[in-house]
Formats: C-alpha cells, structure tokens, sequence
C-alpha cells in the first residue's frame, strides 16, 4: 500500500508525469544525477549546532550549502570561510538533502519506472540502514537526535525516508529484505526516539506526529498511529487548538508556513488511512494554504512578525507549491490568484535553489520567476493535470482575527497599514504587541525586523520592544501579553483598527490607526491608576528643524531596562534631543532617489522626552537610527500623523481634533469619542467610522503545555529540612534516570538568626567546572551550565535571587552568576569542598529581617565524560517527565518550595 495515494492514483500519476508535467519530472531527474552516480556520500558525523558554524564572520548570513561543494561559501559578501564549526554543521543540510534525493528517487522510480532511480534510492537506504546507529544521541540542544540536534529534523528526515520506502514498496520493484532492515535499523530506533519527546502544541511536534503516522503505518503499529493523530499533541489537538479558526498558525507566518507544509503530511496520510474523520478541521487545515498570503506586503514578502527570518520573498517554489497542493484539495480563488502572480511570466527567474533543496527546512533565496516545471515530488504525485485560467486577485483590506493582525491596504495593494496587536505566540513570539507596519510599494517604513540567528547575541534586539514600533512600558520590554480588538472597519477612502493590551497590572494601553488615501493617523492612548511611562520608537526617521535637516541633540546616556531583552544595551550614539515646535516635526532619515519620503507631526499630552540613537538594522541589513518618545502619565496620549506620498502639508492637533492640511489645499479634520472615529474633509462629507466588532472571534486559547506536576508543594515544608533527590527530581536529556546510572544528591536546609544555610551533597561527579564566564561556542547559554554545578533560586517575597554557582578548582571559592530572569539582591556566600567521589557545596544567604517563610529550590547539574552538554539535572522542586533542553539556568519562582522558617 501506499500511505499517500491509492494504488489506482498512483498509476494515473505515471500518466501526468509523462503528460503535462513532464518538464517537472525531468527537472527533477536531472538533478538527481549525483545521486544516481553514486557521487554522494552518507556523513559519519553528527551535525553540530554552534554559533559560528554556518554563517558568514562578515555579516551573520547563512553560507551557501551545496552538496557538491563543501567549500563554505558567503552569498552575500562573497568570502569564503574555514574551521571545523562550519565543517560540523554542514550535514544538518547534507542529511536533509540526501534524504529528500532518496524521496526524489523513489518517486521517479515508481512514476517513470526507473530502474536507475530505484536502485539509487535503496543503496542510500541500505547505506542509513549501515549507519544509523552509529550517530551518537547526545549534547542534543532541542529533543533527542542521532543525526541531527533536535528532534523536529530528525522527524523530517525520517519521513523522508519512510516515504521513500513506501512508495517502492507500493510500486512493487523488490521485496523483502532491504526494507525490513531499514525497519529494523533506522525506522523502528529512529520513531522511538521521536515518541520518547513530546513537544506539545508547537510547529515542531507537527513534525513529530507526521513522523510517527508515516513510521506507525509502515511498522504496522497501531498504538503509534493512535497517539499521532489522536494523541494529547497529536495531529487533531494541533488543528484545534493550534491553527486558530482563520485558518492561520498561532506563531505567525513563518511558523504558518512551516506547521502548515507538516500537517499536508499528516492530514493526507491520516485521510488515505481512514484516520481523518473530522470536516471541520480538514477545512480549517484547508483554510491554511491561503491564510498566509492574507498578510504579504506589496512586494510580496512576508512582515516578518516574531522569530520570522527578514523579508522573506513568496516568489520561491515552496510557495506556489503550497496554492497547487491547495487547489488540488479544492477550488480557491486566493489560490489561483497567487499563482498568477507567482507564474507571472514577465517575473525575471533566477535559481530556484531546488537543486540544494534541504527537504522541508527551507532555505530562503532571493525572489525569481516560477513555472510548474520548478516544483518538487508533492506536484508530481499531487497537482492538477492542469490549471484553469489564472487571474490576479486582489491584495484587500484584511483581518485575521483569531491569529490578531489587521490589515488596511489601498492603492489596489501597493500600500499596505497593519496593526499587530493579538496572540503573543508563544515562545517565537516579540513583545510587540500593538505594533504598527507601514509599507508602500518597496519601501518599508514601519518594518518588523524578524529575528537573526537565534544562537547569536543579536537575538536580544530583535526579540526587545524597541525594536519594534510598539509602545514600552516604563522603560522595559512589554510583558507576554495578548491584545485585543476594538474596532476594524475599512470603507475604501477611510478605515480604521483600534486595539488594547494590558501592558502593565491595571495599565491599559489604546492604539488607534486611521489609514486615509495616502496618509495616517496614530493615537496610542493609555490610562491606569499609577503613573507610568510610555515610550514609542520609530525607527528610519529623524526629528528635523524647521529647515528640514536632521536635528542635532546633546550626546547623553539613555535609561532603560536592564535585561538583555529591553533592548537598550543594543544602542549606540544616544543622544538627547530638545525639539522646539509643536507638534514635533519628523522625517525619514533616508530616502531613495526620486521616491517621496516619509514625513511625520507627533504630539504628547503630558510633557516628552526625546532620544536619539542608532540601532541594529534588520538581520543582514546596515544599522539605522531611532527616535523614541517618552511621556510620563496617569493617563495620557501620543498621537502623531504620517505621511509617505507628500500628501499632507501640515499637521495640528486641538485638545479633541487633529486637522491634517494636505498639500492640495484641503483639510481634514479628525475626532475620536466613545469608540467612534469622524472624518470631516473640508466642504465634504464626514465619515463615521465604527466599532463593531460583533461576530469577530477574538479569543481562542492555545493549550498551555502541562508543566509536570512538582513533588511536594501542597503543603509548606518546616527546618531542618532534608531531601534525598532522585528519580523524581530529575530532569533528563537523552538518557533516563535510571540509564544515566541513577545520579543523586542530598540537599540539607536549615536557618540561623539571619540566615538560610543550604548544603548540597553530590556524591558521584566528574567535579567538571566551567568557569562561570567561560565563552560558549555553541549557544547564548553560559557555558558553565554544562558542567558540574548548583542552581540556587530563592523567593522572600518582596525579593527573589537566583544564581548560577560552580566550584572552582583547587580553592574552595565559589563563582557565581546572577540566573537569567532573576536578581542577585540577595547577599550570599558559598563555599565548597571535594568528598569522596563528589564534592559538598554550602551557600549562605542573608535574609531581610522578619521573614517568615521562603520560597526555595536547589538545581544540580551534572556531565559526564565524553559529552559537552550537560547531561541532565536534579531539581529539588520535582522534575518527572521534564527536558533539561534550552532551559539554561532560567526557572520559574512559582516551582519553589515554600519552607517555614518558625520562630527565629
Ligand atoms: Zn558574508
Ligand atoms: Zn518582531
């Protein structure tokens, strides 16, 4: 059988491919040509995920993967670059690719009836089957992975593979032997350590579950199938719960894109296997494919909203692979209007980069033509013999509003408005939260960054408010929040979008975008019980003099938020800025030639400060400059005007009106009150603006994953207090407890008149200790985590310190640093000593006078030999079930234990 089509559409496929998509079929031969002359070679090393591996020195791109060519090569500044990081991250691609050429080869073989084809696809099957158990599963950085070091690749991989045997098994070329053994020594290890990983309602578990469906289906092992269609994250929960009711992913485009090409895995193969019985969610799901081309930009890129990489261009074939997979399932105008665009024969076409493809991990390349014939295997064995009659459709005023993000567009899509304001989306989501977008044509004035690399120090800016154009509240980054919807009305020459978010307790912050023909109005608004500060960035633009030219300011530190992710550390050349009229006039700094530029008038209600700096520019982009306004209030405003098509002359603002006089002579005059907005054009008509919002799903929540249930904190813990950690309190990667040859530790806590004394006994460890400021290649993360050592975190109320503490050798001196997300306001001193086979640490921490009760918990790293990844960790708190993955020396203050102090 085959897991993806019946056998009948599989022979009427051999048809197509010899019809009318002939030229994609032999495309897609004639690349495959290394691999069918055996010039391709299955790595023998793990793949490495490190800092500096894979990217350009110069400029933190991605170099070019070929798989011919292991040179490592910069597309953008040209360089080539050497070193054993960039060696040992080359197979993350290779293997992709090489298991995506297997897939190719299956597909072809069975479609062409290609002997050659055949054969190449199981000489590489065998050579995995040779292999596969030879990668190491360990120092994994996200799930476990022989090849790869993380999970969701290894899924990716793995259903290649899968696939691939299938399909030559259904297309009945050889029995027997060789696909028992890739059973037996890639698929059945491979889906066990996939299963053995739960990653809950994210973009990676779509992977997880597809994986787990193909390799059920191919072990004939129902208990798999169950748990990847029905399990708690499996593939039903995830179109429930994760797509949202428009149709679009919870994490935003660029995860959309990547969950939605998974879940085509799963939902087809869940319905060829008669496991799929739920219409709602399959038009959800089908819903999906048009979702994301709803937010383009005019020039057909994605905002790059949250951890999305930076303008990535929809002319690529993943995207127009994406409308033919859709229109195959069912008719969609949005579909067949994308894919005029994207078939647009006047559209110049460059490499589409199929001949490198990487499976479904893209790689993004610069915007080219497309035509059918640049498709991959999915159109082969998937898309319509032929097209109807492809017509553009329109790029219109939109509002998705499960996923939070409305749209206003004018000039048939040339300009495009947006207000980001809802879901916060989990962990690839920014504090972004009322964030204002404004492109016209190519030049984008209010942009969204994306993210970088995430394994580099840059991921902090991007990840901070203030590299958004979204309000701060007192001089930090938003809090995780959602926000939500007021009004959304769009009537041709006049709209609006009004949102809130809850920005700090009892502070709730207003931002109201009114897009005319060719202009804007922005009205961010806030009101609360206590005095707070808002500030706004605004990025490209300069405050200007009254003669036009940028105004210069008096160099001066700037204040803000001390975390990595406020962003301010980011800033260079600060300086303060003493504008002398009102409303404050702003210009974009710079401008291409011959194209108008962005003029803007901003006024506070309560007194401003303003500031001046240069930040990081988008990812791969030059550095640019930044005006921030800051007002403090009980309640207050910052409104501004801005225009980008040279339409608006002058801007002036009254206590409840804004006039904006345009440069053709005329005047409108703007008021806001009580959730209404009027419009009142010089001797013409006023348009009412409204709120209606009825009918429009705002909230939907997406399941929380389950932290494990801790050990003991029903009840408040008295001193002395003792604790023997184990099995409970672990917290693995790769290995189980009991595989990691059980590791303990007793923890002993006990109190004097002003202190809290914890001693840790550890009576097996290597006693490997990373100097606390040692650089780590790998990772953001401390180094020092990742050998032996103590996470100490505790709670008296008003205060909370947690700390990283590891010995240091040949002393009995211990180094500490301040745990992420925690503060060291609390005095401690720790000593150490070695013991037997372990090694004894005991912190003492001054406690503010009067305390009752605290709040504690106790980490305990350990390594072993051969690794460079901590192994697991003990946690006093409890850790059944729990990753050690990506937590670094983070935790969470409401897991620590309370402990009753008594009477001191
Ligand atoms: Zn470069
Ligand atoms: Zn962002």
């Amino acid at each position: 059988m085959s897991m993806l089509l019946d056998v009948a559409t599989l022979d009427a496929r051999r048809t197509v491919a010899r019809g009318s998509l002939a030229p994609l079929a032999q495309g897609l031969r004639a690349e495959l040509r290394p691999v069918l002359e055996g010039a391709i070679e299955i790595p023998r090393d793990k793949a490495l995920l490190s800092r500096t591996g894979g990217r350009c020195p110069n400029d933190g791109t991605l170099l070019r993967f070929d798989p011919l060519d292991a040179r490592h090569v910069c597309l953008v500044c040209g360089s080539e670059v050497r070193g054993e990081l960039h060696d040992r991250f080359r197979p993350y691609w290779y293997q992709l690719w090489l298991a995506e050429r297997v897939l190719h080869a299956a597909v072809l073989g069975v479609l062409l009836d290609d002997r050659e084809c055949i054969d190449a696809a199981w000489r590489v099957l065998n050579g995995y089957a040779e292999h596969y158990l030879e990668y190491p599963n360990r120092d994994n950085v996200l799930g476990p992975s022989r090849p790869f070091f993380s999970t969701y690749l290894e899924s990716i991989w793995l259903l290649q593979l899968v696939l691939a045997v299938d399909l030559l098994e259904a297309g009945a070329s050889r029995a027997g032997q060789d696909g028992a053994r890739v059973r037996e020594r890639v698929v059945e290890p491979s889906v066990a350590l996939i299963a053995s990983y739960d990653e809950g309602i994210s973009n990676r578990q779509v992977w997880n579950d597809a994986a787990m469906l193909a390799a059920g289906a191919l072990l004939d092992d129902d208990r798999l199938m169950d748990r990847a269609v029905g399990g708690t994250s499996g593939l039903r929960v995830l179109l429930s719960r994760a797509l949202l009711a428009d149709g679009s992913w919870y994490e935003g485009e660029n995860y959309h894109l990547f969950a939605h090409r998974g879940l085509w895995y799963a939902v087809t193969m869940a319905e060829r296997l008669g496991r799929m019985a739920d219409d709602a969610l399959v038009h959800r799901f089908d819903d999906g494919f048009a979702a994301p081309f709803r937010t383009l930009l005019p020039d057909l890129t994605y905002p790059s909203r949250r951890d999305s990489q930076y303008a990535v261009s929809v002319r690529q074939p993943r995207f127009a692979e994406s409308c033919e997979l859709g229109l195959a399932r069912r008719d969609d105008p949005r579909l067949l209007g994308m894919l005029a665009r994207l078939y647009d024969t006047t559209a110049p076409a460059g490499d589409t980069g199929r001949r490198a493809s990487t499976a479904d991990v893209e790689r993004n390349l610069p915007a080219t033509g497309l035509t059918r014939a640049d498709l991959s295997w999915r159109a082969l064995l998937f898309a319509r013999e032929t097209l109807p009659p492809l017509q553009p459709h329109p790029l219109e005023s939109d509002l998705l509003p499960a996923q939070g993000f409305g749209i206003i567009r004018r000039d048939g899509g040339r300009c495009f408005v947006g207000l980001d304001y809802g879901r916060s989306g989990g962990g690839h989501g920014h504090p972004d939260r009322l964030n204002l977008l404004l492109s016209d044509g190519d030049a984008r004035w209010f942009d969204d960054p994306g993210t970088g690399s995430y394994v580099d120090e840059s991921l902090h800016w991007y990840r901070s408010t203030l590299a958004h154009t979204a309000p701060l509240i007192d001089g930090r980054s938003q809090p995780r929040v959602d926000g939500e919807l007021e009004a959304f009305e769009d009537r041709g020459s006049a709209g609006w979008m009004r949102a809130r978010a809850e920005l700090a307790p009892g502070c709730v912050v207003h931002r109201s975008i009114v897009v005319a023909e060719d202009y804007l109005v922005d009205s961010v608004e806030w009101e609360s019980n206590d005095v707070h500060e808002i500030a706004l960035p605004f990025h490209g633009v300069d405050v200007v003099a009254p003669t036009g030219a940028a105004l210069a300011g008096e160099p001066a530190a700037i204040d803000g938020g001390a975390g990595s992710e406020d962003g301010f550390g980011f800033l260079s050349e600060t300086t303060r800025l003493f504008p002398e009229t009102v409303p404050v006039p702003l210009a974009s700094s710079a401008t291409a030639e011959g194209r108008a530029g962005l003029r803007g008038w901003l006024m506070t209600s309560a007194p401003a400060s303003w500031w001046k700096a240069v930040t990081p520019g988008p990812p791969g982009r030059p550095s640019q400059s930044l005006v921030l306004v800051r007002s403090t209030a009980r309640r207050g405003s910052i409104r501004s005007v801005w225009s980008w098509r040279s339409a608006v002359r002058s801007a002036e603002f009254d206590r409840d009106a804004f006039i904006v006089r345009r440069a053709d002579g005329s005047a409108h005059t703007h008021r806001s009150n009580d959730g209404q907005w009027s419009i009142e054009p010089t001797g013409g008509e006023i348009v009412e603006l409204g709120s209606d919002v009825a009918g429009v799903v705002l909230h939907e929540p997406v399941a929380r994953r389950e932290l494990a249930e801790p050990a003991q904190h029903d009840r408040s813990l008295s001193i002395p207090f003792r604790s023997s950690l184990g099995a409970d309190h672990y917290r693995a990667s790769e290995e189980s407890w009991e595989a990691a040859s059980r590791p303990a530790a007793v923890v002993h806590i006990d109190a004097t008149a002003d202190r809290l004394v914890v001693r840790v006994e550890v009576p097996r460890a290597e006693r490997r200790f990373i100097a606390i400021d040692a650089a780590n290649p790998f990772d953001n993360d401390p180094a020092a985590i990742h050998g032996d050592g103590i996470q100490l975190y505790i709670d008296v109320g008003e205060r909370a310190s947690g700390w990283l503490l590891v010995p240091i050798a040949g002393s009995t001196t211990v180094a500490r640093r301040t745990a992420e997300g925690w503060s060291d306001a609390l005095p401690v001193e720790a000593t150490w000593e070695q013991t037997g086979d372990g090694y004894r640490l005991v912190a003492a921490v001054t406690l503010p006078s009067g305390v009752a009760e605290v709040g504690v918990d106790v980490l305990v790293n350990e390594i072993t030999p051969g690794r460079s990844r901590r192994r697991g960790q003990l946690v006093l708190s409890g850790a059944r079930g729990e990753f050690v993955y990506l937590r670094a020396d983070r935790h969470e203050r409401e897991r620590l234990l309370r402990l009753d102090l008594g009477e001191r």
